[in-house]
């Protein structure tokens, strides 16, 4: 049983990958986003100006877990309420944060413990699981990833503007790409994976084998 780390900017289609591969090895995917998403979840339902630290107390006065692929707060899981795009630039300032991030680590390592795992997020290969048995970067341009956001969104039938949403992934990944700490990059040891020019069948079949032949292809 492996563990395997994919990190990538927004958009690059972590979750649906990480998901699908987990599904294939039979493996548990563990979206870490989901996690900061969840801290940034109780700061706006909170509706104060907290420091962190305050923050950091009254999340710890609730119960964070994650099971069957989604975050159980206090043992109910959160569905589409930590996706929206307010929800993504809040949870994006706060991971910045030292001591937010500090808080979801020994979360993410228990979540990964004994193997068999599909961790996806920004840091997992660097800092979450440096020793992972095998790490991906995945990327695609930042206009592809602009496009497949909003054909997503279109999909669910939200009304959404090509110009804002590419603002919006910017904003978020230079955010992400330069926080002093554990800010997104490829890890010297990661597989880079750049699906700009790849159905999610490609990048799949791509990954997986890497996975089960140990690298080489
Ligand atoms: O992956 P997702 O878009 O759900 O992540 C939301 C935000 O959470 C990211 O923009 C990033 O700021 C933060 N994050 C992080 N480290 C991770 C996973 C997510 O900083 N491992």
């Amino acid at each position: 049983m492996k563990t395997i780390a994919i990190d990538g900017p927004s958009g690059a289609g972590k979750s649906a990958i990480a998901g699908a591969l987990a599904k294939r090895l039979g493996y548990e995917y563990i979206d870490t986003g989901a996690l900061y998403r969840t801290i940034a979840y109780i700061a706006v339902n909170e509706g104060e100006d907290l420091t962190t630290e305050e923050l950091l107390s009254r999340v710890d006065d609730q119960f964070i877990d994650y099971k069957d692929g989604s975050v159980l707060l206090n043992g109910v899981a959160l569905g589409d309420v930590i996706r929206t795009e307010a929800i993504s630039q809040k949870t994006s300032q706060l991971s910045k944060e030292p001591a937010v991030r500090d808080y979801l680590l020994s979360l993410q390592r228990r979540l990964a413990e004994g193997g068999g795992v599909v961790m996806e997020g920004r840091d997992i290969g660097t800092v979450v699981l440096p020793a992972a048995d095998v790490k991906f970067f995945l990327t695609a341009s930042e206009e592809e990833r602009a496009r497949r956001r909003y054909e997503q969104r279109r999909a669910f039938g939200e009304s959404v503007d090509l110009e804002k949403i590419k603002a919006d992934i910017h904003a978020r990944d230079e955010r992400d790409k330069n926080r002093e700490v554990a800010p997104l990059k490829q890890a010297a040891d990661a597989i880079l994976v750049d699906s700009t020019d790849m159905s999610e069948d490609e990048v799949l079949d791509t990954m997986a084998s890497y996975v089960e032949n140990d690298h080489v292809l």
